[in-house]
């Protein structure tokens, strides 16, 4: 395997900016970091020019819908996606049929993926009521379970308290984290119930699914999870209110813990309405400008795990319906670096602060050890990308399946130029290179990487 030294770099660490400037990679994995060094035998030098050298990012949520509905994504697309957007790991949630109920059914998406993925990547179990039996097994081929709260795109929600509290307890019986998607059907109803057809409001998705509507699900899953001794992650938040209920659990010392997604970042509601044909509708809705600022304002203190895109592709004449059969969601894994940067922009938070939300805070959050730092021992997942260069995003050459996306002609900065997987080149210059070479972090009840 090609051995390499990268110098002249600026290095970001998955916590910091670090002073050293050269980093040295044997065998897929980084074996010195530090100034001055040189070449030894017949090392590759690749001089960085004062550009940022970053860990792979892990991005925490994406659905690339492999087995099931390969038509709207599928891991060969997806995954190419994933290092455009500066991405060498993907936790993948699976919410098309089948549900990743069993081992077996896990195990089987597992096997089909071997070969096809261009990153590493780790799928979730689902908690529904047909998993509950096997959590014990899940528990070794997955970092967590994905639950439903409320209805979203494909996947159905729970019915009552005494279920969540039962689905929670089963899974911190199993030692499970459960990663949740959290709103309110209840609240989402009466919302709608009251707006009814109005032509003007009818189609603002953020009155549908409100503030709320997440506030009130986080308060139940957080009261149920504390009551049942379960750990929770509470996925995608949108409202700055629901997070702080998140990092107030964790400040009294629960179990519980967040990310958001970008799009709660860098876009309000009046914008994503005023970005037509549903090309932002999302559950959970995009909220206000000071939801995206108090969200940024955690991060900026490190008190939310992460962001994770949520990437959710769908055909455009799908999402060019009218707005009731519209499904909800958008590719975006495409664009995790400059889209994290723009936050950073935006919110005039300190860079690195969004860096770490995407490289050592998920990793640390999932108990990836070898990803999302540099740091000798770890696995030499690495992306070159200049924040000095801007560009506008060119929606039809993203190199996941939708070719669209809702930031279509957006100037944004510090796209990847090159991502190496374990040490060897995968993406540069716009281009995926060489065969898939991403691996499970889980695989055969091990944990692999
Ligand atoms: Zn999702």
């Amino acid at each position: 395997m090609t051995s390499l030294l990268f110098t002249n770099a600026t290095i970001f660490d998955g916590n910091d900016f670090i002073d050293a400037n050269c980093l040295r990679v044997a065998d897929g994995i980084i074996t010195e970091i530090g100034s001055g060094l040189n070449v030894v035998g017949d090392e590759q030098l690749v001089d960085v020019q004062q550009k940022w050298l970053l860990p792979g990012l892990v991005d925490c949520h994406v659905h690339f819908r492999e087995p099931g509905l390969e038509r709207k994504e599928g891991y060969a697309f997806g995954s190419r996606g994933a290092l455009h957007g500066g991405v060498t790991t993907v936790c993948e949630i699976q919410n098309n049929p089948p549900l990743m109920s069993s081992p077996q059914l896990l195990q089987r998406k597992l096997d089909t993926l071997r070969g096809k993925s261009f990153v590493d990547y780790v799928p979730y179990g689902s908690l529904v009521e047909e998993s509950l039996e096997h959590l014990p097994a899940l528990a070794k081929l997955c970092p967590a379970v994905k639950c439903f709260l409320g209805c979203s795109t494909g996947a159905g929600g729970v019915a009552d308290t005494a279920t969540l509290k039962r689905w929670f307890a089963a899974a911190a019986k199993a030692n499970l984290k459960v990663v949740a998607h959290c709103e309110d059907n209840a609240v989402m109803d009466a919302a709608t119930a009251e707006i009814g057809d109005d032509p003007d409001l009818g189609i603002r998705h953020d009155l549908r699914r409100s503030v709320k509507a997440e506030v009130e699900s986080v308060r139940e899953a957080i009261d149920v999870a504390i009551e049942v001794g379960c750990e929770l992650h509470v996925f995608h938040i949108s409202t700055a209110e629901g997070a702080q209920l998140v990092v107030d659990a964790a400040t009294a010392g629960h179990p519980i813990t967040g990310t958001t997604a970008p799009h709660y970042l860098v876009v309000d509601a009046e914008q994503a309405h005023a970005i037509s044909q549903n090309r932002f509708k999302v559950n959970p809705s995009i909220k206000y400008a000071a939801d995206g600022q108090g969200l940024a304002s955690l991060i900026a203190k490190r008190e939310l795990a992460g962001i994770g895109t949520d990437h959710a592709p769908h055909p455009l004449d799908e999402k060019d319906r009218p707005y009731a059969k519209a499904p909800s969601g958008f590719p975006s894994v495409d664009l995790l670096l400059p889209l994290v940067v723009a936050a950073a922009d935006k919110h005039g938070v300190a860079v690195e602060h969004m860096l770490h939300a995407v490289t050592l805070g998920p990793a640390q959050e999932f108990d990836f050890h070898q990803k999302g730092r540099l740091a000798v021992g770890a696995d030499a997942d690495l992306v070159i990308a200049d924040p000095s260069l801007s560009s506008e995003v060119d929606a039809a050459n993203l190199p996941s399946r939708s070719r669209w996306s809702p930031y279509d002609k957006q100037c944004l900065r510090a796209f990847p130029q090159q991502v190496y997987l374990h040490g060897v080149l995968a993406f540069t210059d716009g281009e995926v290179v060489g065969t898939a070479k991403g691996q499970p972090l889980f695989d055969d009840k091990r944990i692999v990487s």
